[in-house]
């Protein structure tokens, strides 16, 4: 089974993916955790090159390049192989992120981001479970982590609030595989929604 997560910066969608793993690793499953971009040395290393320095290093369309690339290593290092064994991948974000930061945040290049997920990565996951949050609250709790390295937030509220129907959007557009979580509540009780969803679709 191949889970993720999704959601704007702050909506406490990591924290989820964490829970989420403890709960089923309690029942006996063997659960790997991961999270883009990211999740294996050069899909890392990548991670890097995107969020580091000067964010206008890249152009948008070679970001997407770079995310795509980042993706393939992922899954052909970390992710497919742990679904051959058997496990349950958790990932914290994954190709929906690509869809709504890459795509839609400097002009629309949406199309493109598909259809290189289509030649390059070609798989959705089973289950995306999508942290909706009110904007403002998302921004504020971002900005507040230590170590922060959320790139988008100078970008501030207006594109939170793109990002967010964004996502609600994508949810409707891949209604089979979304389930919308409202984050705007207590750690707990989400993490109680999550775990339900989670149990009922294994
Ligand atoms: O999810 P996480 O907090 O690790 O993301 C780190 C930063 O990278 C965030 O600011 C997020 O908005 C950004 N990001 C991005 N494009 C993606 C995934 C994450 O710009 N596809």
């Amino acid at each position: 089974l191949f889970l993720t997560f999704e959601g704007i910066d702050g909506s406490g969608k990591s924290t989820q993916a964490r829970l989420l793993a403890d709960v089923l690793r309690a029942q006996g499953c063997e659960v790997l955790l991961t999270r883009e971009p990211g999740g294996s040395a050069g899909a890392e290393e990548i991670r890097r090159l995107v969020l580091e320095g000067d964010p206008d290093r890249w152009s948008a369309e070679t970001e997407i390049l770079l995310f795509t690339a980042a993706r393939r290593d992922h899954m052909e290092r970390t992710i497919l192989p742990a679904l051959a064994a058997g496990q349950i991948v958790i990932c914290d974000r994954f190709a929906d992120s690509t869809r709504m930061y890459q795509g839609l945040s400097r002009g629309d290049l949406r199309a493109l981001v598909d259809q290189l997920h289509e030649l390059m990565i070609g798989r959705e996951p089973d289950l995306t479970l999508l942290i909706d949050m009110d904007p403002e609250t998302g921004l504020a709790r971002a900005k507040g982590r230590q170590g922060s390295e959320e790139r988008f937030e100078d970008f501030g509220p207006d594109l939170q609030k793109r990002m967010r129907q964004g996502f609600l959007d994508l949810s409707q557009e891949y209604a089979g595989r979304f389930r919308v979580i409202d984050g705007n509540r207590d750690m707990g009780e989400v993490a109680q929604d999550v775990a339900d969803i989670v149990l009922k679709a294994l």
